[in-house]
């Protein structure tokens, strides 16, 4: 019996993809392999986290780095280290920000609900722009201007939410926020692959990123990488790492926390809820080091195959199938399929029918509305793809009748 089966749960065919309510990626073997060594002995975790810096910095580009508890916390912690900077009155504080500069300024078409994230460290967020394209009531995307006009004596910093069409493209913020001494904290926790995004966005010149470590690059789930300059990374850690060392005895590596800037040395910050592992950070460690230098495109031939197996066997059902690739590069292709006769209702009945099977088979639903059905491959077994085909081809076939 497995593990999941002993606790009264059926584990699922995972045709969603490498999301956090579903678990994540499949953790790496050769994370598994340094969670295990890693757990033999001890360090001190602002040493390992200073080596942990050094790895993340050769990798991405950036001055330094930091591994967090998931994007997310990154996220919290960036914003943190914005805020409060190296001073420890002012770490103390959070969230707490009535007497700084808290407002991030954010595009209104690059929020979203892992914003409450940034939120969370006690910033503010002061909406620029509209969202014309989405309301259907214009064409026109947020401008540069737009953020530019709305900087006031309380901006503390910007929040850009990184895609392949995130607007305005990001060189022109830097641009603007370096001529207002403004720092920007990136959101690129789903941005992974191209790799090359590790380094285009580590060393862009913006303040600080945010990578998750639990989607494509393999490593624990509740992990995340935050990067960029050094002073920002050293508030971050110190706001994070457990602070109850003898102040005349604490000596964090200088080249990561240099403790002559810091009046004093600073209590439990507003990140200790979010701490990291000596495990999980060297299993990050592990696993950002395959994901880079591994070629994704074997990978990429096999899940191809994979989807041309299922959308073979479905050639008598009544849905249309189709591989999709992406236009980013090193993205994995994917499988739609659309209903041919039937509305959203359908494909929505559909998708909660398939959650109902034995297995439990979760196919992505964000495009239910438009009647289709998306089979993402990226945590799929080779085993699960015959449960799967079996289960789209009962459950589309009941549909016709
Ligand atoms: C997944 C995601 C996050 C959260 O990342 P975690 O590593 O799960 O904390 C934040 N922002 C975006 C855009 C994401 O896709």
């Amino acid at each position: 019996m497995g593990i999941y089966e002993k606790l009264g749960l059926t584990p699922i065919v995972n045709a969603t993809g490498a999301v956090t309510r579903l678990g994540g990626s499949r953790l790496r073997q050769s994370a598994i392999d340094a969670y295990q060594q890693a757990s033999n002995q001890s360090v001190p975790l602002e040493q390992l986290q200073a080596a942990a810096s050094r790895q993340i910095a050769e990798f991405t580009g950036s001055e330094a780095g930091l591994v967090t508890s998931g994007a997310a916390a990154a996220l919290t912690l960036g914003a943190a280290a914005i805020l409060a900077k190296l001073d420890s009155g002012r770490m103390e504080q959070l969230p707490h920000t009535e007497n700084m500069p808290n407002s991030f300024l954010v595009a209104r078409e690059h929020r979203s609900g892992y914003d409450h994230a940034v939120r969370a460290s006690g910033a503010r967020l002061v909406e620029v722009g509209f969202n014309e394209q989405v309301a259907g009531a214009g064409v026109r995307r947020v401008e540069t201007w737009e953020y530019e006009i709305a900087i006031s004596p309380q901006t503390a910093g910007i929040l850009y939410v990184y895609h392949p069409q995130s607007h305005p493209p990001l060189p022109q913020i830097i641009e603007m926020a370096i001529r207002h001494n403004l720092p920007i904290l990136v959101d690129a926790a789903g941005e992974l692959p191209p790799r090359s995004n590790l380094r285009d966005l580590g060393a862009s010149g913006v303040d600080l990123v945010a990578f998750s470590g639990g989607k494509a690059i393999g490593g624990p789930q509740p992990t995340g990488i935050l990067c960029g300059r050094k002073d920002l990374v050293a508030s971050a850690a110190l706001q994070m790492l457990d602070m109850d060392d003898h102040p005349d005895l604490w000596s964090p590596p200088e080249s990561f926390i240099d403790r002559s800037r810091l009046f004093g040395m600073p209590r439990h910050g507003i990140g200790r809820g979010m701490k990291v592992s000596k495990e999980a950070i060297c299993a990050l460690l592990a696993a950002l080091q395959e994901f880079v230098s591994e070629d994704p495109s074997s990978k990429n031939v096999l899940f191809y195959q994979w989807l041309e197996q299922i959308q073979d066997s479905l050639s008598d059902v009544h849905v249309n199938c189709e591989i999709v690739q992406s236009t980013v590069p090193e993205v994995p292709p994917r499988l739609e399929l659309t209903l041919k006769s039937q509305g959203s209702q359908d494909a929505f009945r559909i998708c909660q029918q398939l959650r109902l099977d034995t297995p439990p088979v979760y196919v992505g639903h964000n495009k239910l509305e438009e009647g289709t059905l998306v089979i993402n491959p990226t945590v799929l077994n080779e085993d699960q793809i015959a449960p799967l085909t079996d289960a789209l081809i009962k459950v589309l076939s009941d549909s016709e009748s």
